[in-house]
């Protein structure tokens, strides 16, 4: 188990769960779908996630964490699986109304704590990637809940895939996509993210002030 440090980079994909591509109305990718998220996004267990003003439709994207532990650069999946450090609870949180009336995804996914991060890193044997179920809560109620042998793309082939076009360096974290079941996030809600081997990710939903 290593601490939660800031990433020097997030890297997302989008639609690498064929039930949450077709919840939004879109096909599966032929590749993996990147975006970046900014550093400054990141909060910890606990922080509160504020609703920015510029959007009236902040939802949450419960999602499995991957944290790089060595630099990879052009590596193959079995090199990928040799970086991932650990894994962690990731909050994909997206303002959808701009998501879909921008052209790219940056104010969507890039307000100031709409990376909730958390609580912990925990290394797991890679071979046991594919075993790891994520789940999401909103209010105690369950919204989603994703098995990772289901995502198009596996955790070490986006990582192999990523190396390709940016160099991964320690701390790097992979966002791997959402499974179905997003929906709107509202002021005083509390927001839960859980993956049994790493524990329970909880932030509370605030207005901007
Ligand atoms: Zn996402």
């Amino acid at each position: 188990m290593v601490g939660i440090t800031r990433p020097g980079k997030i890297v997302a994909v989008g639609r690498n769960y064929v039930d949450h591509a077709a919840e939004l109305g879109h096909p599966v990718p032929s590749r993996p779908l990147l975006f970046l998220k900014p550093p400054s996004a990141v909060i910890g267990d606990g922080d509160a996630i504020v609703l920015p003003r510029e959007s009236v439709q902040v939802e949450h994207e419960g999602e499995i964490g991957v944290v790089l532990g060595r630099r990879l650069r052009h590596g193959d999946e079995v090199e990928a699986r040799a970086a991932i450090a650990g894994i962690t609870c990731v909050n994909d949180v997206t303002a959808r109304d701009l998501q879909r009336s921008d052209e790219q995804w940056t104010r969507a996914k890039g307000f100031d704590t709409f990376c909730p991060l958390g609580p912990r890193v925990v290394a797991i044997d890679s071979a046991r990637l594919g075993e790891l179920i994520v789940r999401c809560r909103v209010n105690g109620v369950e919204r989603q809940c994703g098995h990772a042998q289901d995502m198009v793309f596996s955790p070490a082939a986006l990582v192999a895939y990523v190396s390709h076009v940016m160099t991964l360096e320690p701390g790097d974290l992979i966002a791997t996509g959402t499974p179905a079941g997003v929906g709107p996030l509202r002021p005083g809600d509390v927001v839960e993210v859980e993956i049994a081997e790493v524990g329970v990710l909880r932030n509370p939903v605030v207005v901007a002030g």
